[in-house]
């Protein structure tokens, strides 16, 4: 029987999300005319279908627009996808977070400093389309630390080393012992953006505690993934859910022991998903759950009753 419930210390929206999403609110009370999102403005499917329901468009190329206000979502373009939109005289408006744009402006730093950059980061995400139009060329995308381990010896180059924002934390160090021993002089920034390290340091915290940890976030999410996979993985049971729908009520029979529930939810979930999986959570267990937060709550090393 599901006894407590427990909220990560940190869990939901982060701040490039919120920043995004009243950037769009903004743009539309204002805009006189059409608005459209160039991809998703948060990988979050909800958050997209209510702007969808306002009447904001949606478009996945800027061949597809031809007029009005374009906004550059949350992850970022490549600075190409702004030009080719000016020049088609629509007026941009960018709602990239603060967080990766910073991964430009040392990008850009360093390759013109003549360094070729090494990102470590998924090649299909938006955010590392528009990281890699942002050093013309001087860049090599790897997605993961055998893929680092693979590249060539480059001892005729200055290197520096970037990371995807939603990047593990966990994987930081490897990766910086890899690069460090390949290439002795490499320069690496740590681009992990605080949010990220913030929600998985609080899923690390629960996990162990617990005996089944529920990530609330959509499949589209990069950081909702791998916050689920590493609960999963610390917890022992973990699953990625996109609403209280997803959740299944064999998870707490009497079988599975699942007394003690952790939760958490990626970046870009927004707060009400949270809160109506806690209402099934309390439905499942009959209305004699305990909602616990934050985490700090939790016992220092055992949960007790
Ligand atoms: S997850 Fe990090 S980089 Fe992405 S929008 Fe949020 S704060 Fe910005």
């Amino acid at each position: 029987m599901l006894k407590k419930i427990y909220i990560a210390k940190y869990h939901g929206f982060c701040m490039g999300v919120k920043r995004a999403i009243q950037i769009v609110e903004d743009t539309t009370k204002r805009a006189e005319d059409p608005v459209t999102i160039l991809n998703e403005i948060v990988h979050n499917e909800v958050v997209v279908e209510k702007f969808r329901k306002v009447g904001v468009e949606q478009a996945t190329s800027i061949d597809d627009i031809y007029a009005g206000t374009l906004i550059i979502p949350a992850h970022g373009v490549a600075p190409d996808i702004k030009e080719q939109a000016r020049k088609k005289g629509l007026r941009v408006v960018d709602a990239t977070c603060p967080l990766v744009s910073r991964i430009y402006t040392i990008i850009e730093k360093i390759v013109n400093k003549g360094y070729h950059v090494i990102h470590i980061g998924d090649p299909n995400h938006d955010e590392t389309r528009g990281i890699v139009g942002h050093a013309s060329k001087h860049i090599t995308v790897v997605a993961n630390k055998e893929e680092l381990q693979e590249l060539p010896e480059w001892k005729d180059r200055k290197l520096g080393l970037t990371v995807q924002t939603t990047a593990h934390i966990g994987e930081l160090e490897d990766i910086e012992k890899i690069a460090k021993q390949k290439w002795p002089g490499i320069e690496i920034y740590n681009t992990i953006c605080n949010a990220t390290s913030e929600r998985q340091l609080a899923v690390l915290e629960l996990a162990p505690k617990v005996d089944l940890m529920l990530v609330v976030g959509s499949s589209t999410s990069a950081n909702s993934k791998r916050l689920a996979r590493i609960a999963a993985s610390s917890c022992g049971k973990g699953f990625l859910i996109n609403s209280a729908h997803d959740i299944k009520t064999e998870w707490f029979g009497e079988d599975t022991k699942a007394e003690y529930v952790g939760l958490s939810a990626g970046a870009s979930t927004p707060d009400f998903l949270v809160e109506s999986v806690i209402k099934r959570l309390l439905e499942i267990s009959g209305g004699k759950a305990e909602v616990i937060r934050p985490s700090e709550e939790l016992a220092s090393n055992k949960m007790s009753e």
